[in-house]
């Protein structure tokens, strides 16, 4: 057996773009000549790539937001998509997909209950998009603590991949996966992927011309000569192939498909490296750091640098949590006169969300009592709430410099789409205390203004009655 092992990680994502008024994605100027980011990205990335066969050599990860508009828009490519997985199956008995949290959310700055939901959903999506259930999960931003890990250990997920400057210390050997034990005292292992290479992929377009370059110059002088088999891993955003980078499609297929190969490397990834080697060496984390902020996960709730004028990021993140706890409050009383634990059947909600089964159907199920026409639509409206109140948390709204911009704007739209439910159904007045909340946020370099945001989305769900 091949004792040099190559894995290329890819996380494909996009967040949810659909306005929730409509359901449907509105025009996005910048991605002229293409309707959306999402065609043009499709057109550039997801579909070259299926096309030429490289989702079954490379280690994987489909945003669930992203499978559910390729599950409506391109069928044919998930197919192809699931197919690749489906293929590594039967030749090694493991696949090579990971599945990833629902609403790409910063777990280390969710609730463990939070965390929990989005764990359950992202497994239910990947569960619905492949068919078997996954062995891994790329988390968000790799945004990590020890919860996070005991979540993922806790719902059955074995390993995921972080950034080495995430372990704490120096990696002993950064050819081998770890364990790392987790807050509830569970085990799940954990591969860190090479920086220098990652990067060298990611940002240095002139080392990704040739593969077979790339294989001989940057991969193969990475191993050292041991009997030892090691895994050498580099990891970055899918859509660098092609998308970000013109043609890195033909460069990706290329490297492994011959270009590795040639150079006495074998393409692997991880479950199918685990299947072959036992891991026994354990190694501690550092909480509370992701790949894209050297700052641990402030760009996600402060002025970190990263970005800046990012004075409004931190009272964002304070209106969505009080916009999360007036939701959470309306829904558990509510519900709760329905239902033995309301908590337990969000955590099962991705059955509607995911269409298997009607909100009808899955209601009267869940429920201890039989339900009033009244009773359904007002239970309907709060986990309709429930999963607008999780989608307001998607990371991208905190990611970029300026709040007037999509990302943060559409987040701000699933707060008030969430409200408007939540005070349709609950029959109670949540505006005025929500809209307060969104005082405090200014766009620092745009002056928009949260509360102006907030009033116009909510507005619109209103007048639409
Ligand atoms: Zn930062």
């Amino acid at each position: 057996m091949n004792q040099k092992s190559f894995c290329v990680h890819a996380h494909f994502y996009q967040p949810s773009r659909e306005d929730p008024l409509t359901g449907e994605i509105p025009i996005e100027m910048g991605a002229d000549p293409f309707d959306n980011w999402n065609e043009k990205i499709f057109a550039g990335c997801y579909g070259p790539n299926a096309e030429i066969g490289n989702f079954q050599k490379i280690s994987f990860n489909l945003g669930p937001t992203l499978t559910r508009w390729m599950r409506v828009k391109k069928p044919q490519t998930l197919e192809k998509i699931v197919a690749a997985d489906h293929e590594n199956i039967l030749r090694f008995g493991v696949g090579n997909a990971m599945a990833q949290p629902y609403h790409h959310t910063i777990l280390p700055l969710a609730t463990r209950r939070e965390k929990l939901i989005q764990t359950a959903w992202g497994i239910a999506d990947f569960e619905r998009t492949f068919g078997r259930k996954p062995d891994g999960m790329w988390l968000p931003e790799t945004a990590v603590d020890l919860e996070t890990l005991d979540v993922l250990s806790e719902c059955g997920i074995k390993f995921t991949i972080l950034a080495p400057w995430q372990a704490e210390g120096i990696i002993p050997d950064p050819f081998q996966p770890y364990q790392v034990v987790t807050s509830g005292n569970r085990k799940i292992t954990v591969f860190f992927y090479d920086s220098g290479l990652s990067s060298d992929i990611s940002f240095n377009p002139g080392s990704t011309i040739n593969a077979d370059g790339f294989a001989s110059k940057f991969v193969h002088p990475r191993f050292r000569n041991t009997d030892k088999p090691e895994m050498l891993m580099v990891a970055s955003d899918g859509e660098l192939y092609g998308h970000h980078q013109a043609f890195r499609e033909k460069f990706l297929a290329r490297l492994l498909d011959g270009a590795l190969l040639n150079e006495g490397v074998e393409p692997s990834y991880p479950a199918l490296w685990l299947s072959r080697n036992p891991i026994h060496q354990t190694i501690n984390i550092r909480e509370n750091t992701s790949w894209s902020c050297h700052h641990g996960v402030e760009r996600w709730k402060g002025d970190c640098g990263c970005t800046p004028n990012a004075s409004w990021k931190k009272p964002l993140r304070d209106a969505m949590h009080t916009i999360a706890g007036m939701i959470d409050q309306a829904f558990e009383s509510y519900a709760g006169q329905f239902m033995l634990d309301p908590w337990e059947a969000v955590e099962n909600y991705a059955d509607v969300l995911l269409d298997k089964v009607s909100a009808d159907e899955w209601l009267a199920d869940k429920s201890n009592v039989a339900l009033s026409i009244d009773q359904k639509m007002h239970l309907k409206s709060l986990f309709e709430a429930q999963v607008e109140r999780h989608r307001m948390f998607t990371s991208c709204g905190w990611f970029f410099d300026d709040f007037d911009r999509i990302e943060p704007k559409n987040n701000v739209a699933y707060a008030a789409h969430a409200i408007w439910l939540a005070e349709r159904a609950a029959e109670i007045d949540l505006y005025a205390e929500a809209i307060n909340a969104f005082r405090p946020v200014v766009g620092g370099k745009s002056g928009l203004r949260g509360d102006d945001v907030f009033g116009t989305a909510f507005y619109r769900f209103r007048n639409r009655c």
